[in-house]
């Protein structure tokens, strides 16, 4: 079974979409194995998001991620990685796909209400940035 990490972000807490994106989740065969509501400050924000140090919407992407709270979560299932992409939706919401969470719900390509991890090495650094062995269960 294969692990990855998923977040609500600020935008997706706002619009009170935290229950749509798990209910979708869990619709879909993955489990939810860990999850707790955070709230990042703009250092934290920049750690997670360190891969994209240096592009033009590093700055905006880190101070959106820290302006209010985020449900992070780790999920569980067959292929969980591609499976939560595929539910989330293109990074740009106009190029997501119909019934895409992205293409449902996002305001933009940056407000883009849910993360998912895009690779198992993103994603073990990306559970690991948020849980630890303790906070995640087998059910
Ligand atoms: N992002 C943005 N502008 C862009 C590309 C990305 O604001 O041109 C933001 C958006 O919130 C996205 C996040 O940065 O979800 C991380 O970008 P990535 O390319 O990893 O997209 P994702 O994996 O989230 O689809
Ligand atoms: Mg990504």
């Amino acid at each position: 079974m294969e692990k990855t990490l998923s977040i609500v972000k600020p935008d997706g807490v706002q619009k009170h979409l935290i229950g749509e994106v798990i209910k979708r989740f869990e619709e879909n065969g993955l489990k939810v194995v860990g999850l707790k509501m955070i709230y990042m400050d703009k250092k934290e924000a920049e750690g997670f998001y360190a891969v994209h140090r240096g592009k033009p919407f590093f700055e905006s992407l880190t101070t959106f991620m820290s302006s209010g709270p985020a449900v992070v979560m780790v999920l569980e299932g067959k292929e969980a990685i591609s499976k939560t992409r595929e539910l989330m939706g293109a990074t740009d919401p106009k190029q997501a796909k119909e019934g895409t969470l992205r293409r449902q719900y996002a305001t933009n390509i940056e407000r883009n209400i849910v993360h998912g991890s895009d690779a198992h090495e993103t994603a073990a650094f990306e559970i690991k940035y948020f849980f630890n062995s303790l906070e995640m269960f087998e059910y």
